[in-house]
């Protein structure tokens, strides 16, 4: 999703170019994302949108570029927005979960500060909604062991918890898209945000809705297959010249301070030409802050590598460091007058949230187990 997904987002899978299912069937999607963008625009009232994100850590510059920002259009566009907290999709790949109230509370600041309005949108944390869980068993029925291996983004998953902590795939990882399903299908989600690598999740949940339909609410369909929402959002890279990742240690986080963030572009990686170019695949590294420093600076990475140009790394990243201080400001002096009013905003927030997410949640269980005929 940008569900809660431990993905490798917005990576393209290696080689989609090359093969051409994929590449027609990634143009298929990306037409129809543009067809839905359009249907938003005309009546975004029919429009349910399932995200999230894993307590794992505040969120970062990386959420803000590729989904937060997205969310918080998409809300102001008058969607229907319901941003799942899967805690417990955080044990999937990981035996410590850290402080999750308190990383919960982060990233509730970090959703509201950057524009999420609990008045219009809806937060809530997967534990405190036992109804969607529930869903997960029908829907594990419906789908094969084999369908589920073939999904290379939990294959991706898998590999890198295996690395990072000598761990081997977990049910609950393996499961993952299902579990993904129940998120969207338990709020009746018919549109997921999703970078192209999360395709084959969105169609784990596709598959799960057509088959329950089939083979429980033939006379009249009873889940709408949700749609996905292309992002063709950038992938931040962290100062290690890595994808930014909370679990990676190489994070700008949304709520750094001004030094903070500036020693953290000082730090990030560069190469060793002097003279700044764009060239995405051939000096990634200074891409990515050409990239973010555009974004921030309202131009583009060619004409901000030609305004630094000879004056080289040193001066680029003191550049891009004064356009995310400054685009960032509202953001974080938001944040920190909402943290400074302690707990009860993120505890109403949450409360109204949870509230809602078990109404639609217990609202579905209850179709399911009537059409199932598991009513006693
Ligand atoms: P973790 O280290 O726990 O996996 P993460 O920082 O990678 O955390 P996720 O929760 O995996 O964040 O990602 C949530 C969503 O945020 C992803 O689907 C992806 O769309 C987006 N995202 C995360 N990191 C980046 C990034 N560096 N660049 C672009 N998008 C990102
Ligand atoms: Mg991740």
């Amino acid at each position: 999703m940008t569900t809660a997904t431990h993905t490798p987002a917005h990576v393209p899978p290696s080689g989609t170019g090359d093969v051409p299912e994929a590449s027609a069937s990634l143009a298929a999607a990306r037409r129809r994302s543009d067809q839905l963008e359009a249907d938003i625009v005309r009546d975004p009232t029919r429009f349910r949108v399932l995200t999230g994100d894993r307590p794992t850590g505040a969120l970062h510059l990386g959420h803000l570029l590729a989904t937060l920002d997205n969310r918080v259009r998409l809300q102001d566009a008058g969607v229907d927005v319901v941003i799942v907290l899967a805690d417990y999709q955080v044990i999937a790949d990981r035996d410590e979960t850290g402080d999750l109230p308190a990383v919960v509370r982060e990233i509730v600041l970090d959703y509201l500060a950057a524009g999420i309005d609990p008045a219009r949108a809806t937060i809530f944390v997967h534990s405190a909604v036992p109804a969607l869980h529930q869903l997960m068993l029908p829907f594990l029925s419906l789908v094969t062991v084999a369908e589920l291996e073939r999904n290379p983004t939990v294959k991706a998953e898998a590999a890198d918890a295996a690395r990072r902590q000598r761990r081997g795939m977990s049910g609950l990882l393996f499961t993952y898209p299902v579990h993904q399903a129940a998120d969207i299908l338990a709020c009746h989600g018919n549109l997921v945000p999703v970078g192209q690598d999360q395709l084959p999740h969105l169609e784990v949940t596709r598959t799960v809705a057509r088959r329950f339909n089939q083979q429980y609410a033939a006379a009249q369909p009873y889940f709408a297959e949700p749609d996905a929402l292309l992002t063709e959002a950038m992938t931040v890279l962290g100062d290690d010249g890595t994808k930014m990742s909370k679990s990676r240690g190489n994070a700008l986080e949304l709520r750094a301070s001004e030094d903070a963030t500036a020693a953290f572009f000082r730090r990030a990686k560069s190469d060793a030409r002097r003279h700044i170019t764009y060239e995405p695949d051939a000096r990634p590294e200074v891409a990515n802050l050409l990239r973010i420093g555009a974004h921030f600076a309202g131009t583009t990475p060619e004409a901000l590598a030609e305004s630094v140009g000879a004056a080289g790394a040193g001066r680029l990243k003191e550049v891009v460091t004064e356009a995310v201080v400054e685009g960032l400001r509202p953001l974080r002096a938001r944040r920190r007058s909402l943290a400074a009013d302690g707990d009860a905003v993120v505890r109403g927030v949450l409360a109204r949230g949870n509230a809602r997410a078990n109404r639609l949640a217990d609202g579905v269980l209850t179709d399911v187990r009537e059409l199932m005929g598991t009513v006693y």
